[in-house]
């Protein structure tokens, strides 16, 4: 039976309208909500389900960020995750937390532990990055399975329908393997209360970047970071006659 590994980032909660900071060195964090990566979610319950398919023997959720990534690891323990790893990375250093930081981490935890199965979200949706699985295969030299959004599991194979441009693409690879969860792969669940209860008697270890070996050292300065431009606003026209005159006189027709 395979051993997963499952990437799960706080974020902040996707029905929360962002500000940026007045000195746009970034967004405001300080007292807004945040919650699992949503991605995240359908990555911990395709990685618990493997656990009830007994495919796998054991989930472990792994969170870098500060303390509150406990919050994240807590919440996949509760959706059936056996225990966690918080490698925590604090002030200046998480803000300027990329793919190469994280997916070294994750190597380096899946070699540790011994994982055959590395699940990750095709994206976080702070940065938008979608890097982390592509680099975190590429750091193992394992064969990775991004987009996917079926999971099939056959003796060392794994079958992956995969998400593309215009149609969906199937894939074999072999284990030990990366595969990054997109939307339809499944529909996560909620952690019930006693599940909740339960979690929180599970155990989460607490190593740092550098007790495992990486330099989070900043790659990259942020500048600048800028609201998006406000849209315009539109206006009310009587009828069809006066739209065409309009687009003409815009140069739309
Ligand atoms: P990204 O490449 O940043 O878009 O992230 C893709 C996926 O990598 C996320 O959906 C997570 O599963 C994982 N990941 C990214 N950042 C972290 C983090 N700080 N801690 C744990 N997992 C992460």
């Amino acid at each position: 039976m395979a051993r997963v590994l499952v990437g799960v980032k706080r974020v902040i909660d996707y029905a929360v309208k962002i500000r940026v900071k007045p000195d746009k060195s970034g967004v405001v964090t300080d007292g807004v909500k945040h919650s699992m990566n949503p991605f995240d979610e359908i990555a911990v319950e395709e990685a618990v389900r493997m656990k009830e398919k007994k495919i796998a023997s054991e989930v472990i959720a792994v969170s870098c960020g500060p303390a509150q990534a406990q919050e994240t690891l807590r919440t996949a323990l509760a959706m059936g995750v056996d225990r966690g790893i918080h490698v925590e990375v604090t002030g200046p250093e998480y803000e300027t937390l990329q793919p190469i930081h994280v997916s070294k981490i994750l190597a380096k935890l899946a070699q540790d532990e011994k994982a055959d199965i590395v699940i990750v979200g095709k994206q976080a949706i702070d940065d938008d990055s979608n890097q982390t699985a592509q680099m975190t295969a590429a750091h193992m030299d394992w064969p990775q399975g991004t987009f996917a959004s079926k999971v099939e599991k056959t003796n060392g194979d794994v079958t992956i329908t995969r998400e593309i441009d215009g149609g969906l693409e199937t894939i074999k690879i072999k284990l030990p393997a990366v595969i990054s969860a997109d939307l339809r792969l499944n529909e996560p669940r909620y952690a019930t209360l006693p599940n909740i209860m339960k979690a929180k008697k599970k155990p989460i270890k607490k190593v740092t970047a550098k007790e495992l070996g990486v330099d989070t050292g900043a790659r990259i300065e942020v500048v600048s970071v800028e609201d998006p431009p406000v849209r315009q606003a539109g206006s009310v026209l009587p009828d069809v006659d006066t739209l065409v005159t309009k687009l003409k006189e815009g140069g739309h027709v």
